[in-house]
C-alpha cells in the first residue's frame, strides 16, 4: 500500500517522484515501464544521434499513413527509460512565451497564465547564467550555455542576422524572436534528463520505490475512486494499491492510452472493445497537435560539419578528457524564432533547430560527405488528431493520427511553405557563400508554389512535440480539471504533456516539468 502511484518515470514523473517523497511520511510508488538510464550515450549530450534507433529505449510508436503527407507514416519516438523523452531529447532549453500560457487559461484552464506558471518555470530551473526575475538560479534542472560550439553554427548566426533577424542571447527571455544559440538541459557538459534533475537525488529515500520494467495495464476503480493499478513487473502480474491518489503521467500518446484501457473514454467504443466503462469521456485522446517540421540540406564544401567528426576520438575527449570537445553538443545548436506574415498575432509562429551535420530520418540514414541542416517548424498548427486504442491489449500500441496539415483551411501548409522559404532564404545569405556546396534536400529551390507544397509534403515530419491528448479545461469535455483531476472519477489526475490545451511556442520538456511542479504542490495542498 502506497499513499501515490506515479505511473511513468518520464519528464513529468520524475519530478512529482521527488516532490511528493520529501516528506518522510508519505509513501510513493514510482513504475516505469522501461529500464534504467545506464547507457553512456544517454549521458553524452552528442550520443543523442547514436541512441536514436535504440528500439531498447524507445516505444518507438509510428502514426496512420498522414493524407497531407503523400500518406506517408511518420516515426514517433517517446522515451521508455528513466527520465523518459527527456532521456533522449535534444536538450534545447525553451518555454514559449507569456502569451501562450495566457492563451491556456484563456481556454479554460482557469489558474494557468504566465504570472502563475513563471514561478514554477524558475523554481525548476538552475541557470548556469545564474538567477533573475525570469531565471531560476538554484532549482533540480541544470541549464547551461553550449560547450563546443561548431564553426558552421556561428555562419548560421550571422547568415539568420543577414536575413533579418535580430541577435538573441536568451530566448526565454524579455523577448523570442531572433537567432543565437539554444541554452540546453545539461549539467557539467551531461545531459540533465529530469531522472538525472529530480530522480537520483531522491531515489535513496525510504519511502520513494522506484519499480523499472514495470508495465501499468490498468487502473483499478472503487466506487467510482481510483485505488491502484495491474502492472506486469518484467512478466509478472501485480496490484499495487494507492491510498491517496494514482497519477499518470505517461506522456501524450501512452496516457490517454492507459485511461482508455482503464474504461475512462468513449463509451461506445470502449464497449465495442470490450473494455467495461468507468467514465463516458469522449474528449480522451482528442486534440493530439504536434509541431510539423520541414528539414532542409545542404552539402557543405568545407570538412568542418559534425557529419566527420570521429566517433571515437569524440566519446574519448568526452570520456576521458573532462566532458569536453563535439561530444558535449547536443547537435541541434542553433536557434531561430520567426514571425512569418501569416502571424495572427504579435507571437514569432517558425522555430528553427539548425544543425550543423546531414540530418536524414531523424538521424537514422547517415549521407556521404559534409553538409548542414535547418529543422524549421509551425510553432502553432491549427490541425487536431486523435489517439485511439486498436484493442484492449496493453500491449497493442494505440492508434496515432495527428492528421498533421489537417485543417480545413489549408493555414498548417501555407505556414509550412513558409518554414521551407525562410530555410533556403538563410542559406542562401552572402556567410554561407564559402561554404555552400549542392542542394540535398530539396535538390534545387522550388519555382512554383505547387513546388514548395511538394516539397514540403514529401519531406515534412515530427520535431516531437506531441500534446494536448487529455486536455486541461474547466468545460464538462475537458478530461481534466484546471486541478488536473480526471473529471468523473475521484483519485487519479494526469501529469505530464498530455494536459496542455495547447501547444506552447517552443519546445515542451520546460513546460512539462512546470506543470509537474505546480501539481506536485496542488496534490500535496489537497490533502
Ligand atoms: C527525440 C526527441 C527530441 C526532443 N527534443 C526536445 C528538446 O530538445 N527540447 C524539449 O524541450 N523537448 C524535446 N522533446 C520533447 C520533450 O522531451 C517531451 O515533450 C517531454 O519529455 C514529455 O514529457 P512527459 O512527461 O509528458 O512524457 P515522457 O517524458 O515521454 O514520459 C512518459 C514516461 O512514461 C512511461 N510510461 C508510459 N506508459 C507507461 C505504462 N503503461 N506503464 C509504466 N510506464 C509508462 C514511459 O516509458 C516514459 O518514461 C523531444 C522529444 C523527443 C522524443
Amino acid at each position: 500500500m502506497f499513499d501515490y502511484i506515479i505511473i511513468g518515470a518520464g519528464s513529468a514523473g520524475c519530478v512529482l517522484a521527488n516532490r511528493l517523497s520529501e516528506d518522510p511520511n508519505v509513501k510513493v510508488l514510482l513504475l516505469e515501464a522501461g529500464g534504467r538510464d545506464w547507457h553512456p550515450f544517454v549521458h553524452m549530450p552528442a550520443g543523442l544521434a547514436k541512441i536514436a534507433g535504440m528500439t531498447s529505449i524507445n516505444w518507438n510508436y509510428t502514426t496512420v499513413p498522414q493524407p497531407q503527407l503523400n500518406d506517408r507514416v511518420i516515426w514517433v519516438p517517446r522515451g521508455k527509460l528513466l527520465g523518459g523523452s527527456s532521456s533522449i531529447n535534444a536538450m534545447c532549453y525553451i518555454r514559449g512565451v507569456p502569451a501562450d500560457y495566457d492563451e491556456w487559461a484563456g481556454r479554460g484552464a482557469e489558474g494557468w497564465q504566465w504570472q502563475n506558471v513563471l514561478p514554477y518555470f524558475r523554481k525548476s530551473e538552475c541557470n548556469e547564467r545564474g538567477e533573475d526575475a525570469l531565471h531560476g538560479g538554484d532549482g533540480p534542472l541544470s541549464v547551461s550555455d553550449l560547450r563546443h560550439i561548431n564553426p558552421l553554427t556561428r555562419v548560421f548566426i550571422e547568415a539568420g542576422q543577414q536575413a533579418g533577424l535580430r541577435l538573441n542571447a536568451d530566448f526565454n527571455g524579455a523577448q523570442q524572436e531572433g537567432v543565437g544559440l539554444y541554452q540546453v538541459t545539461q549539467r557539467d557538459g551531461a545531459r540533465c534528463s529530469a531522472a538525472v534533475g529530480y530522480l537520483n537525488p531522491a531515489k535513496s529515500r525510504p519511502n520513494l520505490t522506484i519499480r523499472t520494467h514495470a508495465q501499468v495495464n490498468r487502473i483499478t476503480f472503487e466506487h467510482g475512486r481510483a485505488n491502484g493499478v495491474v502492472c506486469s513487473v518484467r512478466g509478472q502480474g501485480f496490484h499495487f494499491e494507492a491510498a491517496r491518489e494514482v497519477i499518470l503521467s505517461g506522456g501524450a500518446i501512452n496516457s490517454p492510452q492507459l485511461l482508455m484501457l482503464s474504461g475512462i473514454g468513449p463509451a461506445d467504443t470502449l464497449r465495442g472493445l470490450g473494455i467495461d466503462v468507468v467514465h463516458d469521456a469522449s474528449s480522451v485522446g482528442e486534440n493530439l497537435q504536434d509541431h510539423l517540421d520541414v528539414t532542409t540540406l545542404q552539402h557543405c564544401r568545407q570538412p568542418i560539419s559534425y557529419d566527420r567528426t570521429s566517433e571515437l576520438k569524440t566519446a574519448i575527449q568526452y570520456f576521458f578528457g573532462g566532458h569536453q570537445g563535439p561530444g558535449t553538443s547536443n547537435v541541434a545548436e542553433g536557434a531561430g524564432f520567426f514571425r512569418s506574415h501569416l502571424a495572427p498575432d504579435a507571437r514569432a509562429d517558425i522555430q528553427l533547430h539548425f544543425i550543423p551535420a546531414m540530418i536524414d530520418d531523424h538521424g537514422r540514414h547517415r549521407l556521404p560527405g559534409d553538409g548542414y541542416t535547418m529543422h524549421a517548424c509551425n510553432l502553432r498548427p491549427r490541425s487536431r488528431g486523435r489517439v485511439t486504442l486498436v484493442s484492449n491489449r496493453a500491449n497493442d500500441k494505440p492508434r496515432i493520427d495527428p492528421n498533421y496539415l489537417g485543417d480545413a483551411e489549408g493555414f498548417d501548409l501555407q505556414v509550412m511553405v513558409e518554414c521551407a522559404k525562410l530555410s533556403l532564404d538563410i542559406f542562401a545569405q552572402p556567410a554561407f557563400a564559402p561554404y555552400r556546396g549542392e542542394f540535398i534536400f530539396p535538390p534545387q529551390t522550388p519555382k512554383t508554389e505547387a513546388d514548395w507544397i511538394d516539397f514540403v509534403r514529401a519531406r515534412a515530419e515530427t520535431v516531437y512535440h506531441p500534446v494536448g491528448t487529455c486536455r486541461m479545461g474547466s468545460d464538462a469535455a475537458a478530461v481534466v480539471d484546471p486541478q488536473l483531476r480526471v473529471q468523473g472519477v475521484a483519485g487519479l489526475r494526469v501529469v505530464d504533456a498530455s494536459v496542455m490545451p495547447n501547444l506552447p511556442g517552443g519546445n515542451t520538456n520546460a513546460p512539462t516539468i512546470m506543470i509537474a511542479e505546480r501539481a506536485a504542490e496542488m496534490i500535496l495542498s489537497s490533502d
